[in-house]
């Protein structure tokens, strides 16, 4: 066999003694509640389709009436001739979507927030930058970091007054703060107000990356800056739409110049085929049922199940992490023991992902579940049950 070879399968092997081999598993029906997989129909507590807009009748239908306007694919890069009507259409909405929170608001639509935020992070710092990164940052706003070539400064999770201290002591041209808003294998939410007064004072830019607010935070659903009622020249946001939004991409809404900078040299948004222009008009749909009253009865709902979970759930040696939002944790510590309980729920019809390291702290290992607007009271009624039942008999 060739060495290349070789190395990679004793590579391999030391994944598998570590219980961290990932395996994906291949479903047959749209994202809901009760998905097919592998020929049979799962109670699924694992996507990031927190209002149930990822299969809604009106967005699908949407979408092909965008393919029958602009076909399927955009064919060129967004500077050459990719930019259709619906991008720039979407673009617009996006920016009157949040500009009650940001002052002369532009948006940027990118075909995934992953490339968002290597965009963002590497056209806004440079060599000259100090860039503070909150440590539970999603991995693509470490990518980023990495990518802007900044001195990169870490700071504990939720710890103001280390950052505080940080930023003090930086005598960089360039100054910025990046946080992930709701933090996303915990569910808990960053103090934005504290962090925005500390960078105002800083003259520092604080970079948020809403996945899991935009479209769920807010009464209109406008997410995390909604939500805390901030509004700053100094907020670059990102918001991502194949989560709460049920499409796909992402977008960063920030003051016109930003935006504008971004345009002309953020690489990861210049040297890319644009997303099809279907997904962009199909978007549009999705804004108008987050921002309309429909947005509003399933955030209720969201709600409600959020709460039952909380009031209803028991747990002895495993431990449901503080959050409020569709984000809940339950962390159970051995990568092997966490991986028995998730295959166990399987066994049972229950859907759960296991999240191990390196995505989270080693120890840690935890069933991630996140509740939908589409779920039932029901659907919790039996995800709380078999749970306690496992933790009995772990
Ligand atoms: C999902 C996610 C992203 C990436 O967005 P995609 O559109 O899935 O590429 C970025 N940041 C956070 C916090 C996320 O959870």
């Amino acid at each position: 066999m060739s060495k290349l070879i070789a190395a990679l399968d004793a590579q391999l092997a030391q994944i598998d003694a570590q219980s961290l081999r990932r395996r994906r598993r291949i479903t047959e029906s749209p994202s809901t509640p009760r998905v097919q997989v592998d020929g049979r129909s799962m109670l699924a507590f694992c996507s990031n389709d927190y209002l149930g807009l990822a299969a809604h009748p009106q967005i699908v239908e949407a979408l092909q009436q965008g393919a029958e306007l602009y076909g399927a694919g955009s064919g060129a890069s967004h500077l050459i001739s990719g930019h259709s009507r619906a991008h720039a259409q979407l673009e617009e909405r996006l920016a009157e979507f949040v500009a009650p929170q940001i002052d002369n608001a532009r948006a940027l639509y990118f075909c995934t927030g992953y490339m968002a935020n290597l965009a963002m992070l590497s056209a806004l710092a440079g060599s000259d930058a100090d860039l503070f990164s909150e440590s539970l940052n999603h991995a693509s706003l470490i990518d980023g970091a990495r990518l802007s070539r900044a001195n990169v400064q870490v700071y504990p999770h939720g710890d103001i007054e280390k950052l505080s201290a940080l930023l003090a002591a930086s005598t960089a041209a360039k100054k910025m703060v990046v946080t992930d808003s709701v933090f996303s294998m915990d569910g808990d939410l960053a103090d934005l107000p504290r962090l925005l007064a500390l960078c105002e004072q800083h003259d520092a830019w604080l970079v948020v990356d809403d996945a899991h607010g935009f479209g769920v935070l807010g009464a209109h659903g406008r997410g995390v800056l909604e939500h805390f009622n901030l509004r700053s020249p100094n907020l670059v946001y990102m918001g991502t739409l194949g989560k709460a939004a049920g499409v796909a991409g992402a977008f960063v809404a920030a003051h016109a110049s930003v935006i504008e900078w971004m345009v002309q040299r953020a690489r990861p948004y210049i040297y890319t085929t644009a997303a099809p222009p279907a997904v962009a008009h199909a978007l549009l749909t999705s804004l108008d049922i987050i921002e309309g009253a429909e947005g509003a009865e399933r955030r209720a709902q969201l709600q409600n199940l959020i709460v039952q979970w909380q009031e209803t759930l028991q747990l002895s040696k495993w431990q449901a992490m503080e959050s409020s939002t569709a984000i809940q944790p339950v962390v159970i510590g051995a990568n092997d023991v966490a991986m028995q309980v998730a295959a166990n729920l399987y066994e049972r019809g229950i859907w759960v992902p296991a999240i191990r390291p390196p995505t989270v702290p080693a120890g840690t290992a935890r069933l991630r579940v996140t509740l939908s607007a589409a779920h039932t009271a029901d659907d919790v009624v039996q995800l709380v049950d078999v749970l306690q039942q496992l933790e009995k008999g772990a």
